[in-house]
């Protein structure tokens, strides 16, 4: 059995990244959600252990002691934080994972990991991404404008990805986000394996 495929995806806030990432996992097999420890606060709609591990500062720094995370980060002020022994098993087990982490947490994981594959999502424009923050009409001008310089940062490290996906239109984004997975999957590394049985003798 080939080992799984660690998908790292990132994306500024208000790119729409949960909800595209959603609709790919309905829609690809074999696809998994990694569950990141944080220390913020759990919100009303969250569930423990479905969206993150909620955990306190206290049992953040343990765990970081303790060698427990592949990476950690920083994040508006909270600590986050990807188990490692839940990469190493799942990709033993030949599952692919999604991994939804900032892009400290993408950089950290490619270099731990090389052979990860690295998605970035993008809004059409920095305006677009503007509107969208407003339009929610939940944040205050200062939260938004935060969330903009944060956004400007993050964008700027868009090249060092391996893939880009515009996310104007959440089902053309899909489709983009599963031909990833698919050609990514169809790597010759990884398909090598169970075709080598069916062709003995011509391939070693
Ligand atoms: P939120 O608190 O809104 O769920 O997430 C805030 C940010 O933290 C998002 O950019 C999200 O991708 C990032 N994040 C979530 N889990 C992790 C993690 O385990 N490591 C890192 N580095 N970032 C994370």
């Amino acid at each position: 059995m080939r080992q799984g495929i660690f998908f790292v995806v990132s994306a500024p806030s208000g790119t729409g990244k949960t909800t595209l990432c959603r609709l790919v996992q309905q829609r690809i097999e074999n696809l998994h959600f990694t569950v990141s420890y944080t220390t913020r606060e759990r919100r009303a709609n969250e569930v423990d252990g479905r969206e993150y591990h909620f955990v306190s500062r206290e049992r953040f720094e343990e765990m970081i002691a303790a060698g427990d995370f592949a990476e950690h980060a920083n994040v508006y002020g909270n600590w986050y934080g990807t188990s490692l022994s839940e990469l190493e098993v799942q990709r033993r087990a030949g599952r692919d994972l999604l991994i939804e982490i900032d892009v400290q947490g993408a950089r950290a994981i490619k270099e731990r990991f090389p052979e990860s594959v690295l998605i970035f999502i993008h809004p059409p424009s920095f305006e677009v991404l503007r509107e969208r923050l407003e339009g929610r009409g939940t944040d205050q001008p200062e939260v938004i404008e935060r969330r903009l310089r944060v956004a400007a940062e993050e964008l700027a490290l868009m090249s060092t990805y391996d893939y880009l996906i515009e996310n104007q239109e959440l089902e053309t984004a899909c489709g983009d986000f599963g031909a990833v997975i698919q050609a990514e999957r169809l790597r010759v590394g990884h398909v090598l394996p169970a075709v080598r049985e069916r062709f003995p003798g011509i391939l070693s």
